[in-house]
């Protein structure tokens, strides 16, 4: 395919199969934006089988007992909550809405871990109606849940969410140390009332060595809950399990080292030389790692295999011998492979200096997680009716709303042939937070609606009708 769109160092997406077929058809691609709006999301989850696994694979060669929650706050579609039970998934679900659409979609409340952030009362009563797993995470919501009526035949079960005592661990917000638990289940008078049926914690990053040194430790924690005759039989890691979105590693540095070499004020890679919070030439923290050599199944294997404190039992071993579940939350790495975002060209121009600009139907929030930028170059289909003249240029993306500083992108892309009004833009592999974790309506612009492939076309997701 004759590249149409490229950023000046390049940054070039990993396709699945079933996204270069839609691709292909440019027809279909115009049609859909024009039945259902611009920006559009579309999804097609048989990734997510694929995905789910590899991650299985990598368990049952260490004969741990291993489960797997779909993240949902990742991606806001029905779909994927029926794609994730369909693989025999469970799903964490970090708010009430996400709790009911969950139950109404026919998951069973055993297969749900709720660990939103902050609980209400009418959540934390769903929960325990259904049967589902609260992730605690501290006192006064430990308090809350003892408070409630009680509801015949309904334990409260609960995962005590853990604070890391170990000074190699950052800290965190969530949870509370082992001790401070302990000591609280005493004031709560809770170890009747309260069945502890796991351990949960979820950390930043990616870091295979710190979710180990964290097993370690709920394994300690589960052996004196044990002795005060509770009964745990799993450990929660929660989400971070990562992915690599880029073919390439030698474009991921690259793209750093070009850009920590542009002299201040140079616009020649990004809006404004926006370094996206780079120090020097390695990868920014602020942004995903777009590439990385170690991911899902090899990365999960690499960690059962581990021995923190150079004992000579593994991860796995340990898990097995104190007969302990192991389960996760991914979000991002589960819907690797799901889903696009198309968007029409709505107009070229110069910024008031000669920069090119080309304007989207489309708002900055639509195509956006919560690091500083998305890194992957978007592809451009020429779909203009009637077909316009077209000059090269090399500029930059901007958004709907009415702020000088609204980039799509933060990056500059060289169009080598040139774009026109109703050509689309579609931005590869943002079913894992991109399309949704931070979209909003502003302006009372519409949100982008979700399709999804059900085997023989598009459909709308049941989500848009929900909200
Ligand atoms: C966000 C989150 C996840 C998912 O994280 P990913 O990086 O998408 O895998 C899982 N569990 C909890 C508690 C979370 O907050």
């Amino acid at each position: 395919m004759k590249t149409m769109m490229q950023g000046i160092a390049p940054l070039t997406a990993r396709l699945e199969p079933w996204m270069e077929s839609v691709m292909a058809d440019t027809q279909l691609c115009a049609e859909l934006l024009e039945r259902h709006g611009s920006p559009l999301n579309l999804h097609n989850f048989s990734a997510m089988e694929r995905n789910v696994a590899e991650l299985r694979a990598a368990a049952a060669n260490h004969d741990i007992t291993f489960q797997i929650y779909l993240a949902r706050k990742a991606n806001k579609t029905i779909g994927a909550v029926e794609q994730a039970a369909a693989s025999d998934c469970g799903i964490d679900v970090a708010s009430l809405n996400e709790l009911r659409q969950v139950l109404d979609t026919g998951v069973p409340g055993e297969k749900i871990v709720l660990t939103a952030a902050v609980k209400s009362t009418a959540l934390l009563r769903l929960a325990v109606t259904n049967n589902v797993v609260i992730s605690l995470d501290n006192y006064d919501e430990a308090a809350e849940l003892l408070g409630l009526e009680p509801i015949p035949g309904k334990p409260l079960r609960v995962a005590l969410r853990l604070a890391s005592d170990d000074p190699a661990i950052p800290p965190t917000r969530f949870g509370l140390k082992a001790e401070h638990w302990l000591n609280d289940l005493n004031t709560l008078d809770a170890h009747q009332r309260l069945k502890i049926e796991g351990i949960h914690f979820h950390l930043n990053g990616y870091d295979h060595t710190q979710r180990a040194i964290l097993i370690v430790e709920a394994l300690s924690f589960i052996e004196r809950l044990r002795m005060l005759g509770h009964r745990p039989s799993f450990i929660d890691m929660g989400g971070g399990i990562p992915m690599s979105y880029l073919e390439s590693a030698a474009q991921w540095d690259h793209f750093w080292s070009e850009l920590s070499a542009l002299p201040a004020g140079n616009e020649e890679l990004t809006w404004k030389s926006d370094r996206l919070g780079a120090q020097g030439p390695a990868p920014s923290a602020a942004v995903y790692p777009y590439h990385q050599s170690l991911v899902r199944g090899p990365w999960l294997d690499r960690l059962l295999r581990s021995r923190p404190d150079g004992q000579p039992l593994s991860i796995a071993d340990r898990l097995r011998s104190q007969n302990i579940e192991l389960r996760c939350e991914p979000g991002r790495s589960l819907l690797d492979g799901c889903g696009i975002t198309l968007a029409s060209v709505a107009f070229s121009k110069s910024r008031s200096d000669g920069m090119p600009l080309v304007g989207l139907h489309m708002n900055r929030t639509q195509c956006r997680s919560t690091s500083a930028d998305f890194l992957l170059d978007p592809i451009l289909l020429q779909a203009a009716e009637p077909v316009r003249e077209r000059s090269p240029l090399s500029g930059f993306l901007v958004g709907a709303y009415c702020i000088e500083e609204e980039l799509l992108l933060r990056r500059r892309f060289d169009f080598p042939h040139g774009v026109a009004p109703r050509d689309i833009v579609v931005f590869p592999n943002t079913a894992g937070y991109l399309m949704h974790i931070v979209e909003s309506a502003s302006h009372q612009l519409p949100l982008a609606a979700n399709l999804r492939w059900d085997g023989q076309g598009w459909v709308p997701d049941a989500i848009d009708e929900l909200v």
